[in-house]
């Protein structure tokens, strides 16, 4: 199969011709529809977050089943499937509480033992698996419980955009923020993730959406998905604006960036006893915190990797959402582009100005 590997940190990726091993007793092989390209992929290949190489990178993505393992339950052949980076092990404490997305996947991270899952058709060495799916190729060989199955009726384009980007957003106001009607929330910028979250906000019947963001296009964007309104993120009194639209700050604010600047303009929109929710990867030695008058205010800091995400459960929920036509993930997905163009699509995310790119697999 083609895939994209991911050399050394900071070069672009190369094509090449791998070979994806049969699967073990819980492994699904599945035949990738549809990938789309995250932040987090562009945190590995520039070297920001560190990964044994060579890697296939991609993790947001859908297809359909090929062939299972002997002990596989959960899906068939034949299924269409999104997959989830949230492989959980299902016994673990924090599984047992609710809390998958916390996981660290014990088991499911080596569900057939050593064996490489990808190696290199030319002269068999390995190529690693990321975060274990790898899905910037042609066929992903994953744990039972990374992927689930969802409506057959779903196009799995962007049904791939479901498994990362818009869980994330989502799952932040449903599950993290529990948002309920009425509720202001501030969404710090307008990628994937942050669309996601203004569209999952509207649904959920916020009072006032405000979006921040430095792209006057990317703004746009966020009023078509229910942003009531919009500023720019780099304007110095962007929290002051926020704080007077709603009359004293915002009941939730979701950064949805990764940079610190970002993360200090969400905590400082929140009203007395709001919650601010980081959402973006941060470089590892950042920092965000309150101030003692926050914390005298009642205002809460938290982290939700992945959406805090129950993905068996939210990912269908999310498909029916967009069958229903209350997700718009046709406004979130900007183009849709072949395995080969995967290094323009990243220069284009770089550049700031593209919401989300899918590869799509012939
Ligand atoms: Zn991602
Ligand atoms: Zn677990």
């Amino acid at each position: 199969m083609k895939a994209a590997i991911l050399e050394k940190a900071g070069q672009p990726l190369v094509i090449d011709d791998l070979t994806v091993s049969k699967p073990g007793p819980h492994e699904v092989l599945i035949r990738t529809a549809a990938c789309g390209l995250c932040h987090s992929d562009l945190h590995f290949i520039e070297g920001t977050y560190p990964h044994a190489m060579p890697a296939v990178p991609g993790h947001e993505a859908a297809g359909i089943v090929e062939a299972v393992g002997s002990e596989v339950r959960t899906v068939k052949v034949g299924d269409a499937v999104v997959t989830c980076l949230s492989a959980y092990c299902g016994h673990c404490e924090f599984c047992v509480t609710g809390r998958m997305a916390l996981c660290l996947g014990g088991d499911t991270r080596r569900a057939a033992g050593d064996a490489p899952r990808l190696t290199r058709s030319s002269d068999g060495s390995t190529v690693n698996q990321m975060l274990n799916l790898s899905a910037f190729a042609e066929m992903m060989l994953v744990h039972e419980h990374a992927c689930v199955a969802i409506n057959p009726d779903m196009p799995l384009d962007r049904a791939a955009v479901i498994g990362c980007a818009v869980t994330t957003g989502a799952g932040a106001v449903f599950n993290a923020c529990k948002v309920t009607p009425g509720e202001t929330v501030a969404v710090v910028g307008c990628g994937g993730v942050g669309l996601a979250t203004i569209n999952a906000a509207r649904i959920a019947g916020a009072g006032r959406i405000i979006a921040a963001d430095p792209m006057p296009e990317k703004r746009e964007l966020a009023k078509k998905l229910g942003a009531t309104d919009v500023i720019d993120a780099l304007d110095p009194d962007a929290a002051k604006q926020i704080v007077e639209l709603t009359k004293g700050g915002v009941d939730h604010a979701i950064e949805a960036v990764g940079r610190p600047a970002s993360a200090n303009l969400a905590v400082a929109t929140l009203r007395r006893g709001g919650t601010a929710t980081i959402l973006g990867m941060m470089p590892l030695n950042e920092k965000v915190g309150l101030a003692a008058m926050d914390l005298l205010s009642g205002k809460k800091l938290q982290g939700a990797i992945m959406g805090a995400n129950r993905f068996p459960v939210d990912l269908p929920r999310l498909v029916d959402f967009y069958m229903r036509g209350l997700l718009d993930l046709d406004t979130i997905i900007a183009e849709r582009i072949p395995l080969s163009g995967i290094n323009e699509g990243f220069e284009k995310m770089k550049a700031g100005h593209t919401a989300r790119s899918v590869i799509v697999f012939e």
